[in-house]
């Protein structure tokens, strides 16, 4: 067993980043979760309905929605009162997550295979089907993973809330899931891992041995052996010896690809989740220099794709 390669106070900045997100992961990253949230922009607001276009089981969706409520991403409101009946409501911090699905879309178009049905996803502005774009927000050029560069501020480090525990229920397998939307296939089994995306957020800030990722996430040897499994048979990331002959984990193109997701979580939790203090992470665009706000676009149009343009395709 070889020692972590990175300098403990690396680990730190980046295990603080970690849990900078762990509440927004906490709160959407789970497969039934966003599956939920993209059947409530496609309409669907009835208790039956949901279920029958996710296909949970009665009471896991009555623990998904207790869940979601408490969040403050769905409202549960009468619309019938004998016999008392509720239907569901996203907030607006539940619609806003029509960009984390928009960008989950733009990814799974980039790296459908072929063969693959498109989505039914419309941009109302031209009226085409919609293709996400990523941009800046603040000088509205088109921007790629590589055009962002990653600051982790350590001041703000002393700002963070308490370390967190790591233990938590870990999601279900792929092997529980029944339900695959056309739209997020394959993103859906990334996202809807926590596991997995602290996995991710560590190769992007270039951690590549086993031991540096248990170093930064603390997650057990046997769960970061299999999410590590997972990530390289979805392609995401490459198992590979460095120059110094060390086993590693380097994130493929579509693994890099993934950025857009990760920048539009971090917006929605920056938005709706960190009042108290702000992401140790700093996003730059090298082209303009502005602090980075990601903007969804269509490339159809070239306007802005939100959730007051977009039609998700009916239940
Ligand atoms: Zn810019
Ligand atoms: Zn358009």
């Amino acid at each position: 067993m070889t020692r972590p390669s990175i300098a403990p106070s690396d680990a730190l900045a980046i295990n603080a980043v970690l849990v900078s997100s762990r509440q927004a992961v906490d709160a959407i990253c789970d497969r039934w979760t966003l599956a939920l949230v993209l059947a409530m922009l496609q309409g669907e607001r009835r208790f039956n309905g949901l279920m029958g276009r996710t296909g949970i089981a009665t009471r896991l969706l009555s623990a998904r929605l207790r869940a979601l409520e408490a969040a403050g991403i769905v409202v549960r409101m009468p619309y019938s009162m004998h016999p008392l009946r509720h239907e569901y409501h996203l907030t607006n911090m539940g619609s806003d997550l029509a960009d984390v699905l928009l960008q989950m879309l733009r990814w799974e178009q980039n790296w459908r295979s072929a063969g693959e049905a498109a989505s039914r996803v419309v941009h109302l502005n031209c009226g085409e089907p919609l293709h996400p774009e990523l941009r800046c927000a603040a000088c509205g050029a088109p921007v790629g993973a590589r055009d962002i560069e990653l600051k982790l501020s350590r001041a703000q480090l002393q700002h963070m809330p308490e370390k967190q525990s790591v233990h938590r229920r870990s999601t279900v397998t792929s092997r529980d899931r029944p339900f695959s939307p056309q739209m997020l296939g394959a993103s859906l089994d990334i996202f809807g891992d926590k596991w997995g995306i602290e996995i991710l957020l560590c190769a992007f800030f270039r951690i590549r041995r086993f031991n540096d990722f248990r170093l930064c996430t603390g997650i057990s040897a046997n769960i970061l052996t299999d999410r590590l499994e997972r990530l390289v048979a979805s392609g995401i990331l490459a198992a590979n010896n460095d120059a110094a002959g060390q086993a590693g984990y380097w994130l493929t193109t579509k693994g890099v690809d993934i950025y857009g997701v990760v920048v539009a979580v971090e917006k929605w939790a920056d938005t709706w989740l960190r009042s108290r203090y702000r992401s140790p992470v700093r996003l730059i665009h090298r082209a303009c220099g502005h602090e980075f706000r990601s903007l969804t676009t269509c490339a159809n149009c070239e306007k802005a794709a939100d959730r007051s343009n977009v039609g998700f395709g009916t239940p």
